[in-house]
């Protein structure tokens, strides 16, 4: 019988603590969502007791996750402290890995992504040297100082596989195939480093910090320099057996057509991107173009390059119908510069998904040019790893 109460008072305490972490963690989802508040606002936000609030207050307090402040209008009597997510007591960092340029970003546990706090660089032309350039980058944004840092999320373009815990094939950055900066990383900094695929960055930071933040089921298409898809059904990342599904960028649409990055040929991603575009461009020149001269020649120049930009509008229909019909989100989210990112070009693009579409899936859809930025989506994938490896969700 001894034992029985034992082993029934040590579950006792188990649940407890579970309980107690699943109600810190309702409180920083309340104050993710609606910025900061008394502990009075808190406890009729989150639903909890008086008691039971102070209490995860405190907890989250003594952790540095939260701080407190004092509310901006003191006019009415004796206001409570507000409560707010840590600014300066506690700090997570974002690397962001792309073809061209990196990185480094470093801000609170409020999310907050801004460009002091960001460190730039040239993509290194080897592993080693990445490894080496982000190291010392990060040694930099902290002042050699772990000690407040909770984690760091690290966004790279390709296929990650989870199962395998490494970047299997990165079709237009292949110095990462086969390698997992965050495992590496995790060992020169000492400190935890997550590795995530960068369309499903993006996607959690239209989540965390974006217009997504009311939804559960929507899409994300970057179709920056590669044509990235992230899912999120029922509130979670859409992943298949081993994280590599979304991979619609190397669906064939042209059997002849050029050679794209994973080796086959006229997959949609080398029609419906950017980059496509940014190379048809250069092509029609005869000189080669960056993403940024491209944006400028279009500004200036656009109707001399309408054959181009016709093509690239009708692939990029071609995708964003795709994910319409197979997935029926109730909003899809486009992350792109040349078309996306501006306005009467993006709705070009719109009037061309009203023919490729099905209508029943396309009235259930909005759809939206987005500037989320793979820094914000970086920091995005460690808060939420830090949040649910923290306590369940019962959200
Ligand atoms: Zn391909």
């Amino acid at each position: 019988m001894r034992t029985t109460t034992q082993q029934q008072s040590s579950r006792n305490r188990v649940e407890a603590g579970l309980l107690r972490r699943i109600n810190e963690r309702r409180l920083f989802e309340v104050l993710q969502q609606h910025g900061p508040a008394s502990r009075a606002s808190l406890a009729r936000l989150s639903g909890l007791t008086a008691p039971t609030v102070s209490k995860a207050v405190e907890s989250l307090l003594t952790r540095g996750f939260v701080e407190e402040t004092d509310p901006v209008d003191q006019a009415f009597g004796r206001p409570g402290k507000l409560i707010r997510l840590a600014k300066e007591s506690a700090t997570v960092l974002g690397v962001v890995i792309d073809v061209d340029r990196c990185a480094v970003v470093s801000t609170g546990i409020n999310g907050h992504v801004t460009e002091d706090r960001t460190i730039r660089f040239q993509t290194p032309a080897s592993y080693p040297a990445l490894l080496d350039a982000i190291e010392a980058h990060v040694r930099t944004a902290v002042d050699d100082s772990f000690e407040q840092v909770r984690g760091i999320g690290i966004s790279v373009p390709g296929l990650v596989n989870d199962r395998l815990g490494e970047i299997v094939f990165s079709p237009n950055l292949h110095l990462l195939d086969q390698h997992n900066p965050a495992r590496d990383l995790t060992t020169r900094l000492q400190c935890e480093c997550l590795l995530v695929q960068e369309s499903h960055a993006l996607c959690l930071g239209e989540h965390l910090y974006g217009l997504a933040r009311e939804f559960d089921d929507f899409a994300l298409l970057d179709v920056e320099a590669g044509l990235g898809l992230a899912v999120m059904s029922n509130g979670r990342l859409l992943a298949g057996h081993s994280g590599l599904a979304g991979e619609i960028g190397h669906i064939t649409v042209d059997p002849d057509g050029l050679r794209c990055g994973c080796g086959n040929r006229g997959c949609l991603e080398t029609l419906a991107t950017d980059a496509a575009l940014v190379r048809m461009l250069s092509a029609s020149l005869g000189q080669p173009l960056g993403l940024p001269d491209a944006e400028a020649l279009l500004t200036k120049r656009a109707a001399d390059f309408q054959h181009e930009i016709q093509t690239v509008t009708e692939h990029l229909a071609i995708a964003i119908a795709a994910v319409v019909n197979i997935f029926n989100p109730t909003a899809l989210f486009v992350h792109g510069r040349l078309l996306a990112g501006h306005s009467e070009r993006f709705e070009q693009v719109l009037d061309r998904v009203k023919q490729r579409t099905l209508t029943a899936s396309l009235a259930d859809c909005a759809i939206h040019a987005t500037r989320s930025s793979k820094r914000q989506g970086a920091i995005a994938a460690i808060m939420s790893h830090l949040t649910q490896s923290w306590a369940p969700s019962l959200g």
